[in-house]
């Protein structure tokens, strides 16, 4: 590749970034981030790490769709991480004034700091990030509601196809 394509090719991409950077900016405030950031510091077991993940509100018809580890509640999907390009997708309605739309954010970004260690599969990790959700609205005196059987079964690795042989 010339340079000159190289160039442009880059900075086409970091444009891209900060366009939604941008856009993340009005719907997820960068210091909510902060804040939730240095709560997970201080209260959980998982450090931060360089990279911080991309935040997208999207619609409810497109959190089906995608790839990822999907959060759901009350039958739709909530949130949802993807490991691979490091992107939390947060299902509108999404406010940061309210506090339930703010832990589903929390659990993400619990996903995100997750994907440093070793999963014996990507479930796994579900079990954790509710108990950390359930701590942090706990502390602000919001039942969290979780039926924590089905969360236990949600993370376990067992296959869910069983196969009669
Ligand atoms: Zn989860």
């Amino acid at each position: 590749m010339n340079m000159g394509v190289f160039l442009a090719f880059t900075f086409c991409l970091s444009n891209a970034a900060f366009a939604s950077d941008r856009d993340n900016i009005g719907a997820v405030p960068a210091r909510l981030i902060s804040e939730l950031n240095t709560w997970l510091d201080t209260e959980t077991e998982y450090r931060e790490w360089d990279n911080q993940p991309l935040i997208k509100l999207i619609e409810a018809e497109q959190a089906d769709k995608l790839h990822g580890v999907a959060d759901r509640s009350g039958g739709r999907i909530r949130g949802l991480y993807d490991a691979e390009i490091e992107t939390i997708y947060l299902t509108e309605p999404w406010s940061p004034d309210n506090p339930r739309d703010v832990g589903v954010l929390l659990h993400e970004l619990v996903h995100h700091r997750q994907k440093e260690r070793h999963w014996y599969c990507e479930q796994a990790q579900e079990w954790r990030a509710y108990q950390i959700q359930a701590q942090w609205l706990a502390e602000r005196n919001i039942a969290d509601g979780f039926y924590w059987p089905a969360i236990l079964l949600q993370s376990s690795c067992a296959k869910r196809d069983v196969h009669p042989e």
